[in-house]
């Protein structure tokens, strides 16, 4: 089958003819329609730090997708071939305490597909059955493909309260872009994204009704007083691993504010903790998606009006990953779709 492998451990993938993987008892093959470049590809393919250290090489990357069940293994019964899927990219233990009180995000033991197994860059996926998410026919093959990150997105704005209130994301990538739609469809009152690329802010406008506010040329804080705001943000998204856009959500929030941390840093920083101490600022980590009750919201509100597709601003075939991965890594795009069925 053909596949995108990270085949050396050096900047870049290549596509290669490997072997349709073999599934076990408890799982499923899934002949993958489409795939969505994550920024953990990009940093894949980069080989930087974080992917040297982690990365086994060789191995097919890539773990947001959709696709079609081709083969099922003798203990699946709950999954028909034909059934198209998206699914669960984090393969949890059942050993670990979180495992076994079903709380399966919290597993230590989880491993990724495409991280630190075979991904799903490549015409077919083996998947652990538990894994498998089955779409309904009002969810195509490419939203499927990006439930993964809105699954991130949605876990990350759910994590707080937010109907009434006033949200800021920092970092208008696809998944602050996603994540502040989210805060709009469920009822927050002023939904305030930032960013200092305006292509980016340009796309969030058009994604959702959120106010685009580019921190390089204008202050928040007036941005606040034209919206009737007096005393600061409610809850904050952040989406950006920017140290300078958790400062700026800091100084910007109420009294006791909430903040939900997605983005992932690149390195440490020093932070002024007096300020979260003496405001009373709850600050809480967000990692990948609960499983399964983000799959379950996220799809629930696809089905009833959450509308995201315009954050996909490309598709191409899979033969094109050369010019995909050089346009993920661009920054300017939205989430880009590689069509594996050409
Ligand atoms: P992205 O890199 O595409 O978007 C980040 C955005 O932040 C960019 O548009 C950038 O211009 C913007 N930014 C930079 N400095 C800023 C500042 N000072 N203020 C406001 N915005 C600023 O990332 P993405 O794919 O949308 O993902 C969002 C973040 O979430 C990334 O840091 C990613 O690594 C992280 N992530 C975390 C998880 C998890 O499970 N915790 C999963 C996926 C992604
Ligand atoms: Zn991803």
């Amino acid at each position: 089958m053909k596949a995108l492998v990270k085949a050396k451990a050096e900047k870049g993938i290549w596509l290669g003819d490997e072997p349709v993987p073999e599934i076990g008892p408890k799982d499923v093959l899934i002949k993958v329609n489409r795939t969505g470049i994550c920024g953990t590809d990009v940093h894949i393919y980069n080989w930087d730090e974080w992917a040297a250290r982690t990365i086994p090489v060789p191995m097919v990357v890539g773990h947001e997708f959709a696709g079609e069940i081709v083969a099922r293994g003798s203990e699946v019964t709950h999954l028909a071939i034909g059934q198209r899927v998206s699914g669960e990219g984090h393969v949890v233990g059942n050993t670990s305490r979180a495992s076994r009180a079903g709380k399966f995000h919290l597993d230590p033991e989880t491993k990724g597909i495409g991280v630190n197994l075979p991904g799903a860059f490549a015409q077919y996926l083996r998947l652990p059955a538990f894994n498998a998410v089955p779409l309904p026919d009002t969810i195509d093959d490419e939203l499927g493909a990006i439930l993964d990150p809105l699954g991130n997105a949605v876990h990350t704005a759910l994590a707080f309260d937010i109907v009434g209130e006033d949200v800021l994301v920092t970092g208008a990538g696809p998944i602050g872009i996603m994540g502040a739609a989210v805060a709009r469809h469920v009822g927050a009152r002023h939904v305030v994204i930032t960013d200092v690329n305006p292509r980016r802010l340009a796309l969030a406008a058009e994604v959702a009704d959120i106010t685009p506010v580019n921190v390089a040329t204008e202050d928040l804080r007036s941005v606040m007083q034209r919206l009737g705001m007096k005393e600061g943000f409610d809850v904050g998204l952040e989406m950006s691993g920017a140290p300078a856009a958790l400062d700026q959500m800091i100084a910007h929030m109420v009294m006791g504010g909430r903040i939900a941390l997605l983005g992932i840093p690149s390195q440490p920083f020093p932070f002024d903790l007096g300020k979260v101490v003496f405001r009373m600022i709850t600050l809480k980590g967000i990692y990948g998606r609960e499983m399964f009750e983000t799959w379950h919201k996220m799809m629930a509100m696809l089905e009833s009006g959450l509308d995201i597709r315009k954050v996909i601003t490309k598709r191409m075939p899979a033969s094109d990953y050369a010019q995909a991965f050089a346009s993920a890594a661009s920054g300017e795009e939205g989430k880009i779709v590689l069509d594996w069925t050409g």
